[in-house]
């Protein structure tokens, strides 16, 4: 819902993803009286494409949340983000091919996401579905659906934001939020390239069966965020949340999927050392429906298994833009892979940003808030896209028997340091 007042300037934000829907709810929240805002989004319905796997939110991400929205969507944060279970634990635990633990990253104790704000360590966090987040941030929002941006037009006063439709719309400020393909960023920032990592990831939405999770809870003492590190350049991550379900039917037919899954499996058989683990990951891999299972699908929507090559966009890999009424929000602007677990962190947090920046309006000209947002933004989230990309570059190197043991090494002093800052930071 847009405000009545035709006499604000108004916002127009492309993309009703977590970071175009956190900045929306934010303007109504802490700008309203200085701003209108106006949602476009590509998608025809909620329902349209699938937005299903679990991300990690961290104290940062949390904390931008709760800035952001009002209290009625804050009163749904559970839905996606449900209080934890006595044997959940939030943290990253890490693991070596055959299921020797090398990193477990301590876990404060919090009872539900409202406490989160308040716990003295960084090392705080929640494991989200990423889709009901969405659900819930799109709480009270006036989304125009089935409104493909193509463009924008800059005019003395203002500018037109152009669709696919034919439509056009006019606003003072545009930002792209529209995610790591955005045509405002090509527009805007040609230079601006996503970068390919030459590593190939496969992700999968599944309903564990209790017998697995137990496993899976067992090898990684409970931690939800999972890693298995193989030593010929292979990985596999997962983030559980160990929710009882009811299991989905048998897996039905479907030729690209199949082949998909099966070269996953072949692909763990041919790097991993026959052992309980490998079996455990095999038998993993081949629960996932080759097809859509219908209603009894957990996810809402159905997302084929397929082979995507990991991509980031570093914004410190081109000499800062133009700083004017053409703004990049989240994964248009830096787009990072998901190894740890930052891209969305990062939206949330750009939403907070340029509220905080846009509150400062008063004083200051727009393109100054702008300007200092731009900076700001760059400077943070390129920091995390290169952490994510040396993490990656890193492990895709296959190791000998020296490197695995130089390995491990780093990995336990790193383990070590981590929980003498953890256990400073939570007694002090
Ligand atoms: C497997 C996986 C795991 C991840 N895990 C984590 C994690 O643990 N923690 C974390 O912080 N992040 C994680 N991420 C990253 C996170 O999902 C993204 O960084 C985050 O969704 C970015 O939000 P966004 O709003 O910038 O972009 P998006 O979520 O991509 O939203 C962009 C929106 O813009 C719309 N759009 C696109 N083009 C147009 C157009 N031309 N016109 C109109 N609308 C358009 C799209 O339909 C979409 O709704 C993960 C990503 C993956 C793939």
């Amino acid at each position: 819902m847009t405000t009545s007042t035709d006499k604000l300037p108004t916002i127009l934000i492309v993309g009703a993803g977590l970071g175009g829907l956190n900045l929306y709810q934010s303007i109504r929240k802490n700008l309203g009286r200085k701003f209108n805002v106006k949602i476009f989004e590509r998608e025809t319905s909620p329902e349209d494409r699938w937005q299903g796997y679990n991300i990690f939110i961290n104290k940062k991400g949390v904390t931008s949340l709760f800035y952001c929205t009002p209290p009625e969507v804050q009163a749904r944060f559970p839905e996606a983000m449900p209080d934890p279970i006595s044997k959940e634990q939030h943290t990253i635990a890490m693991i070596d091919h055959f299921g020797k633990q090398l990193f477990h990253i301590p876990q404060p104790k919090f009872k539900s996401i409202y406490e989160i704000e308040s716990i003295k360590t960084d090392f705080a966090g929640i494991i989200t579905y990423r889709n009901r987040l969405r659900d819930v941030l799109l709480e009270g929002v006036d989304i125009q659906w089935g409104k493909k941006c193509i463009g924008y037009e800059e005019s003395e006063d203002g500018v037109w934001v152009l669709f696919e439709d034919g439509t056009k719309e006019f606003g003072d400020l545009l930002i792209g939020a529209d995610g790591i393909n955005s045509p405002i960023r090509k527009q805007k920032v040609p230079n601006l390239e996503i970068f390919n990592l030459g590593v190939t990831s496969i992700d999968v939405d599944i309903a564990v069966p209790k017998h697995l999770a137990d496993k899976f809870a067992a090898l990684y003492s409970n931690a939800l965020m999972q890693k298995s590190l193989g030593r010929n350049g292979d990985s596999t991550f997962s983030l559980m949340r160990l929710i009882p379900i009811d299991q989905s039917d048998e897996p039905l037919d479907d030729d690209n999927p199949e082949s998909v899954i099966k070269h996953a499996i072949l692909r763990i058989k041919q790097l991993r050392p026959p052992c309980e683990l490998t079996d455990l990951l095999i038998e993993l891999f081949s629960l996932v429906p080759y097809s859509d299972p219908g209603k009894k699908n957990l996810f809402r929507t159905y997302n084929p298994p397929r082979r995507r090559p990991l991509r980031d966009i570093d914004p410190l890999s081109v000499p800062p833009w133009k700083d004017d009424r053409i703004v990049l929000l989240g994964d248009a602007a830096h787009a990072m892979n998901p190894i740890l677990g930052l891209g969305a962190n990062n939206a949330l947090q750009d939403a907070e940003l340029l509220t905080k920046e846009l509150l400062k309006c008063e004083n200051d000209d727009l393109i100054e808030c702008i300007r200092r947002y731009n900076k700001q933004m760059r400077a943070r989230a390129s920091k995390d896209v290169q952490s994510s990309r040396t993490t990656v570059l890193r492990q895709k190197t296959p190791v000998g028997d020296f490197g695995l043991v130089f390995r491990y090494c780093i990995l336990r002093v790193i383990n070590a340091i981590i929980n003498i800052v953890f256990f400073v930071q939570t007694h002090i």
